[in-house]
């Protein structure tokens, strides 16, 4: 190991930071943030940081000697002179204070990391001054993983430690139990800002019920996932998907959680939203984190509304992250802004699903203008929303578009208007899912 990471206590210390620049002036914000003493020395300075280095800090403007050094607890260098960066490498190593040369790991006897800062919790990364572009890279990776909420895992366990010590004195079982409560939904629900009801998992937890989350998987391009989806998707030991979750989004999973299907496919049975409702209860009851994958976001035509009040009714604990809606998504990808100053004042998401082959809508709402209509489920009930859009009054020339497998490679966008889709949806052989998108701001795109 070439260098070891330590993490400094920084508060009220003295630093010497040389040079008034711009790389100075990142070395200087973080050195604040740390709470440090910062004692600048350059013969010419950038405004910010004289704005910024008032009393306690210190500035001197000229050159550097190296009795500025007296009492120093760290020094950085961030001069674009050579001779002045090797100087400072010398003058501190000699009276052994740690030096950094920024950009310099040859003069450096401590590098600066780069930092994901989820305080009190702190990953530093150090590529030991081999490329700070990988270890940026390396540093966005953590990013996605670790929550911001898993800085109210850290005060959280802190808060509890003596009551855990008392509670189990032997030092092996309290690491159990707190391995356990992070590997559970305890520590799920403190970063979800629930923390009173994680403390019941902070005990033996061998009976302890699980949890549920309730998972927008977004319209079907995998990178239009949340990072919190992302998270679950690998925390979950068990994940129960629907026919509109694409394969690509299941592969972010964790590989050994179990995953089970219980969508509609056509020729088999569909699962019943009651069969659902049971299995997330049993399988939470079990202990098991179950996530419940579903397309879009859960609460837009998802009935993530039932399986809430099946949970609640039990007393399992969840939780519902929202999803890219397919609206949204379709809506992106086809290039069609849902509103418009000039054109849409509003959008309105509806059903489109035909009962006894109509569909049944308030189409005197939907015929006013300056609106943008978003259909759902709406491809079977096609040539019903045309016809009834027309016949309430609604201009036969108004665009439309339909969206197919929006958001994946099979994307396909068909556009035209209420009186020419049905025939264009035919030729274009569009298959579900489908989104239809009627309004003025359908043609925009194209212009
Ligand atoms: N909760 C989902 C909607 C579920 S209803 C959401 O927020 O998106 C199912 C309907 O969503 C489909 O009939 C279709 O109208 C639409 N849909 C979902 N994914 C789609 C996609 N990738 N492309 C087009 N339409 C989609």
């Amino acid at each position: 190991m070439d260098y070891l990471p330590l993490h400094f206590n920084l508060k009220n210390q003295p630093v010497l930071v040389i040079g008034g620049g711009d790389v100075a002036q990142r070395k200087v914000d973080l050195l604040l943030e740390a709470g440090a003493i910062v004692r600048l020395v350059a013969p010419r300075i950038k405004s910010s940081l004289q704005e910024q280095l008032r009393t306690p800090h210190e500035i001197i403007e000229g050159v550097y000697v190296q009795t500025q050094m007296n009492d120093v607890v760290l020094v950085v260098a961030a001069t674009s002179d050579q001779t002045v960066n090797a100087q400072v490498s010398n003058d501190a190593q000699q009276i052994n204070i740690p030096v950094n040369v920024v950009d310099q790991p040859a003069l450096c006897s401590v590098i600066f990391p780069a930092i994901v800062d989820r305080s009190p919790v702190i990953v530093s990364i150090s590529t030991g001054g081999a490329s700070p572009v990988l270890a940026r890279h390396i540093k966005a990776l953590i990013d996605t993983h670790v929550p911001e909420g898993i800085a109210r895992v850290a005060d959280y366990l802190l808060q509890k430690r003596e009551a855990l010590k008392t509670a189990f004195p032997d030092s092996d079982k309290r690491r159990r139990i707190v391995e356990g409560f992070l590997n559970g939904p305890g520590k799920e629900l403190v970063i979800n800002n629930q923390p009173a009801k994680a403390t019941p998992y902070l005990s033996e937890t061998d009976s302890m019920a699980g949890e549920v989350y309730i998972v927008g998987a977004g319209p079907g391009d995998p990178d239009l996932l949340t990072l919190r989806a992302l998270q679950l998707l690998q925390a979950a030991d068990v994940i129960l998907y629907d026919n509109l979750v694409s394969d690509r989004v299941l592969q972010r999973a964790r590989r050994d959680a179990e995953k089970e299907f219980v969508g509609k496919r056509s020729g088999y049975k569909s699962t019943a939203q009651e069969d659902i409702n049971t299995l997330l209860v049993r399988l939470a009851q079990e202990g098991k984190r179950v996530l419940r994958l579903k397309g879009g976001d859960p609460f837009i035509f998802g009935r993530g509304g039932e399986e809430i009040e099946a949970l609640v009714a039990a007393n399992i604990p969840f939780q519902v992250v929202p999803g890219i809606s397919a609206a949204n998504g379709c809506a992106a990808y086809a290039g069609i802004p849902l509103t418009h100053r000039d054109y849409s004042q509003s959008v309105r998401f509806v059903t489109g699903h035909p009962k006894d082959g109509a569909v049944a809508l308030a189409w005197d709402e939907l015929i006013s203008p300056n609106q943008t209509i978003v259909f759902y489920m709406g491809l079977g009930g096609l040539a019903s929303i045309c016809q009834q859009l027309i016949a309430h009054g609604k201009s036969a020339a108004t665009p439309i578009a339909i969206i197919s497998k929006g958001t994946t490679p099979e994307q396909k966008v068909a556009r035209g208007n209420l009186e020419t889709i049905v025939k264009l949806v035919a030729q274009m052989e569009i298959e579900s899912p489908t989104l239809i998108i009627v309004g003025e701001v359908v043609g925009l795109g194209t212009h």
